[in-house]
């Protein structure tokens, strides 16, 4: 892996070099969060018993169009910063929704690039006690989720949290159904659907 940065940080420092496999699913049940109460599946019919509360894909959806031959050459990752040809920079954050008439949330795990400022600055405040008081740094949603329009380049803060937790990602208030949901909840059967789309990938293209 090439150097990324040089001076106090550079990602290697965070990183284990691994390579995801192009062949599973784009998106993947993140944490152990869920729905105990499972629900009866409008794709195979079957109950599945828990219903996840939170997912996400594993790098920024331009990493999945990069030949796989070519990813140790161009690309830096880790489960919380991805670097693309030095130039392109990326961080993993949270994006959360409430689910109305519940007290949970459903939370994306998703990538979002940012200036290569500001990315460094996240790199130099990884272990800064204080982090979660900065203001917040704007950048552009990086993956495309099913069941949406396109989410890709929406708009988007990150809001550091206290060292050791991704982010929160913030959308800038929108019409777009996702930016609606994050202000004013989503319902159970959007979530559902969600999980009927990340189940049973066949129809996820
Ligand atoms: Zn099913």
């Amino acid at each position: 892996m090439k150097m990324i940065f040089t001076g106090t940080t550079n990602i290697e420092h965070h990183c284990s070099q691994r390579r995801l496999d192009h062949q599973q699913h784009r998106l993947n049940r993140r944490g152990r969060l869920s729905d105990s109460q499972g629900f009866q599946c409008n794709v195979c019919n079957e109950f599945h018993p828990e219903l996840p509360l939170a997912m996400g894909p594993q790098a920024p959806a331009e990493y999945f169009q990069i030949p796989s031959e070519e990813i140790e050459e161009r690309v830096a990752l880790s489960p919380d910063l991805c670097v693309i040809d030095q130039e392109k920079f990326f961080v993993c954050g949270n994006l959360e929704v409430p689910i109305q008439g519940s007290d949970k949330v459903f939370s994306w795990d998703l990538w979002v690039s940012l200036p290569r400022q500001d990315f460094a600055h996240i790199l130099d405040s990884w272990e800064d006690e204080n982090r979660q008081n900065e203001p917040p740094l704007a950048g552009a949603l990086a993956n495309t989720l099913p069941t949406y329009p396109e989410t890709q380049n929406l708009k988007a803060f990150i809001h550091s949290r206290s060292v050791g937790l991704k982010p929160l990602i913030v959308l800038a208030p929108t019409d777009h159904p996702l930016s609606r949901e994050q202000r004013e909840g989503t319902t159970m059967q959007q979530v559902q659907s969600i999980a009927e789309q990340v189940l049973h990938p066949a129809n996820d293209e």
